[in-house]
């Protein structure tokens, strides 16, 4: 097909594309292992002289499938699936950093990465500036060195749900000769593709909206193909200077715009290992086909639930960028014109204790450590994923002690407003 297809056909059709007389739909290639005729066909694989399956470790037909769809969504050259999201963006990260390194980070972010980078990759040797993401670019801007090698955010922050000013950050990046990698897993390139704003690389959780039905984690990388590392060469030495583990090839000479996502599969898949297994990818693309459709019932819930929290006089502040009073309401609709994501966050008068004793009487929503599912979920981040961080580190991350996030499913408005009602008035 010459035109661009649209995105509700993309996640359809999309991925696996059937010759004569093979399956409708997406097989499970369930198989460590593929065979070859002769030695030195299977040599020349080993070589990146051909491409093929040889192992799942690296590759497999059904995860290539589905990654080659979540690549068309976000409109990519190449994309990779990984065990996690937090998987996704670890190598995301680490393709293009080593010991000795720096990257920059939006402090506003889900409380795995801001682990990740805070303590983890601190233990690798990279390390990590935070910076506030609606902060001016000069500001932000000093945060760089010469050793920084990447700037990292998250489309719309989980659970904090700022929105980010995706031009703004491209621009202070590539003025710094670094990618922008985006974590785009709240948003979905249903509701915004952060390549047609300058982001680099994309990054998701398909354990949420993407697999949509709390089935199994996951996680994407996809490449858009448009950072130049031949400019900044000296840089991005592990994609312009030969790999000494595959007889010194060099990923960009030999791959061009495939270079980032080559090497992440032939070096650190290949390495790390974080596969996502072919089963949990068949569920991730049944997920998939229907993505479309739900971000917009998840969108159009969450705008009449969180127009009800704000009309309601026992909630002290409500935080949903749909909200036209919302600090976020210009940006999101400048980024995300249909709908951003079914995620709110908000608070009750009596702050933290009340807050908690709200959820307890929750009888539809139910209490999770998940987010972005088809059901209505409730959690409390400072009692629960952001338990490890002190007050101050939870409102540097832009998370209010009283912070209630509320992930709004697929169900009928009304009874997710009537579950809220009740438990309001308990
Ligand atoms: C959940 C989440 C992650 C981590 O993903 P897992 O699949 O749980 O490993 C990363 N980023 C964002 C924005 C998330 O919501």
């Amino acid at each position: 097909m010459s035109n661009k297809r649209n995105i509700e056909t993309i996640c359809i059709q999309s991925g696996w594309q059937p010759k004569k007389g093979e399956p409708r739909v997406l097989p499970i290639y369930q198989s460590t292992t593929f065979k070859y005729e002769t030695s030195e066909q299977m040599g020349r694989l080993f070589d990146l002289e051909d491409s093929g399956y040889f192992y799942t470790r690296l590759q497999n037909p059904t995860n290539d499938a589905v990654a080659a769809k979540i690549t068309e969504l976000e409109g990519g050259v190449a994309g990779m699936l990984t065990s996690s999201g937090q998987a996704a963006n670890f190598y995301a990260v680490f393709n293009i950093c080593e010991a000795g390194d720096h990257i920059v980070s939006a402090a506003h972010i889900y409380g795995g990465t801001f682990n990740l980078f805070g303590v983890t990759m601190k233990k690798l040797g990279i390390d990590v500036t935070f910076v506030d993401p609606d902060a001016p670019a000069e500001e932000i801007a000093k945060a760089f060195k010469p050793n920084t090698k990447a700037l990292f955010a998250e489309t719309i922050s989980n659970p904090s749900l700022v929105v980010l000013d995706i031009e703004k950050f491209a621009d202070i990046a590539h003025s710094h000769g670094v990618p922008l990698i985006v974590d785009n897993t709240f948003a979905t390139p249903v509701n915004c593709r952060p390549f047609e704003w300058g982001a680099d690389i994309v990054t998701h959780s398909t354990t949420k909206y993407m697999d949509g039905h709390a089935m199994s984690v996951g996680g994407c990388i996809v490449d858009s193909g448009n950072f130049d590392w031949n400019k900044y060469a000296d840089k991005f030495k592990g994609l312009t200077t030969p790999d000494d583990s595959y007889h010194g090839i060099v990923y960009t000479e030999k791959f061009g715009k495939l270079a980032y996502i080559t090497k992440a599969t032939a070096q650190l898949m290949r390495d790390l290992g974080s596969i996502q297994s072919p089963q949990n990818a068949f569920l991730l693309n049944i997920g998939l086909e229907t993505l479309a459709l739900r971000m917009k019932k998840h969108c159009e819930n969450a705008q009449k639930v969180a127009e009800y929290l704000a009309s309601n006089d026992k909630v002290a502040w409500v935080n949903y960028c749909g909200l036209k009073d919302n600090k976020y309401h210009e940006l999101a609709k400048k980024y995300m014109p249909d709908g951003s994501c079914g995620v709110i966050s908000f608070g009750l008068k009596g702050g933290r204790e009340e807050s908690i004793k709200f959820m307890d009487n929750l009888e539809l929503a139910a209490i999770v450590t998940h987010v972005a599912d088809a059901r209505t979920s409730v959690l409390h981040p400072a009692s629960h994923t952001h338990r490890q961080m002190t007050d101050e580190q939870l409102l540097e991350a832009g998370v209010q002690p009283d912070l209630i996030r509320f992930s709004v499913g697929i169900e009928n408005a009304d009874d997710i407003i009537a579950d809220i009602e009740q438990a309001l008035n308990k």
